[in-house]
């Protein structure tokens, strides 16, 4: 059977010409690239290129180019080492309630150890409403954190809007674009960031790698204390091999996005055309408004049935989908993106995510649309909760599932 992998938001598979490029630094290319000898010296330029390749990609120096173990990673050093740096400014951050858990979770335990956090409420659809953002800010405020686009709905957040009211106030501004990079236009200047952060396996780079831009001149602390690598910004010997692929990984986003926005798009739309006009009683989630979403990511709730029961049923087809977030699935807790959307219960726990990538193809949309509403339907029959009997006046699955 053919495999359909439409869990790109999740993880990519590398790219054979990024794995190509990165084959030498587990053999003949195996320095140390802090050493001065000919074996540290040929490796230490490779990772010189691929920093110019990363800050191509966002238009940034290559000198505002950290290289670090991952996503998370990235997401956590923004936080904390702003904090151990503003120290004497204040102690307030902004946030937003769908982060992804790498800055949510950072925030909740900064929160428990004395920190000001507030999470800003999105509404219905996920959309931020800046006038909130304006209000929350104090004197205190040292950080504004929001992330570029939501992994779970795809959302694109307003960051150059952000960014101007982060430098009207003089506040520094952190994004998390790990969904964002290579999939929409990422420019750190136009925008205005501070610190940015991009992961190596969203993108067709390996795991275990991710990067982060910190614009010239921002203070930090780091909680790698160690050697003096990255410009003493991030102690430890680097990850030559992955950071070669993640440079390969960035400089073929930059030559391909207009091309893969324009691909996977037409195949996103094709997908939720086809869902949404074949499968009665579901809900998307995220904005309406394509434009204002990434272009691989689909996000719908199926009333009456469990996401993870649609996941078992698609697998078996071989179609790899998602509910929730991967890192939130085998909880069973719904998302907290569905949460904070004031998603209603059932319908959050049935909230399935496709995300597509540069490997899709119209025929693996195809597929998943002639088997997903037979499948839907399959699944609706044996659960208690369709067809019941009740009216919608007297069960609250009913009423909700109507005013979808
Ligand atoms: C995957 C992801 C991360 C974490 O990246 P890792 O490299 O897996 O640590 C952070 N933020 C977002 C939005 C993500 O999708």
């Amino acid at each position: 059977m053919k495999q359909i992998y439409l869990d790109y938001n999740a993880t990519s598979p590398v790219r054979p010409e990024v794995l190509e490029v990165m084959l030498p630094f587990y053999k003949e290319q195996f320095g140390n690239p802090s050493s001065v000898h000919w074996a540290g010296r040929a490796v230490s330029g490779a990772l010189e290129k691929a920093r110019e390749q990363v800050a191509a990609l966002i238009n940034a120096s290559p000198a505002e180019i950290v290289f670090l173990s991952c996503g998370s990673e990235g997401d956590n050093m923004a936080i904390k080492g702003t904090l151990g740096a503003l120290k004497d400014k204040g102690n307030h951050i902004i946030t937003t309630a769908v982060e992804h858990p790498a800055v949510l979770e950072t925030c909740e335990a900064l929160e428990k150890e004395g920190y000001d956090v507030t999470f800003l409420p999105v509404d219905k659809n996920g959309t931020l409403d800046l006038a909130d953002l304006e209000k929350a800010i104090t004197d205190k405020t040292v950080l504004i954190s929001v992330m570029w686009a939501n992994n779970e709905t795809g959302n694109i957040y307003p960051i150059e809007e952000i960014g101007k009211i982060a430098r009207k106030y003089k506040i520094r501004f952190h994004t998390d674009a790990v969904q964002s990079v290579g999939k929409v236009p990422v420019d750190v200047q136009k925008a205005n960031v501070d610190l940015l952060v991009i992961s190596g396996h969203k993108i067709g780079a390996p795991k275990g790698v991710g990067a982060i831009y910190i614009r010239r001149g921002t203070r930090m602390t780091t909680f790698m204390h160690g050697g003096h690598q990255e410009r003493n910004r991030r102690a430890g010997t680097q990850n030559v091999a992955g950071i070669v692929g993640l440079g390969k990984a960035c400089e073929m986003a930059a030559a391909e996005l207009d091309d893969y926005y324009k691909r996977v798009r037409a195949l996103r739309d094709r997908l939720e055309d086809g869902v949404l006009s074949q499968v009665p009683d579901i809900k998307l989630n995220g904005t309406p408004d394509r434009e204002q979403r990434l272009p691989n990511t689909l996000n719908v709730s199926f009333a009456y049935i469990e996401g993870e029961s649609l996941l078992l049923n698609l697998d078996m087809f071989g179609i790899a989908a998602s509910s929730g977030s991967a890192c939130t699935s085998g909880s069973l807790e719904p998302s907290h993106v569905m949460g904070a959307m004031c998603v209603e219960v059932t319908l959050a726990h049935s909230s399935t995510r496709f995300s597509l990538g540069p490997e899709s193809t119209a025929e693996e949309v195809d597929k998943v649309l002639e088997v997903l509403p037979a499948t839907v339907q399959r699944l609706r029959e044996m659960s208690p909760l369709y067809n019941c009997g009740k009216t919608a006046e007297d069960c609250e699955t009913c009423e909700t599932v109507r005013r979808i």
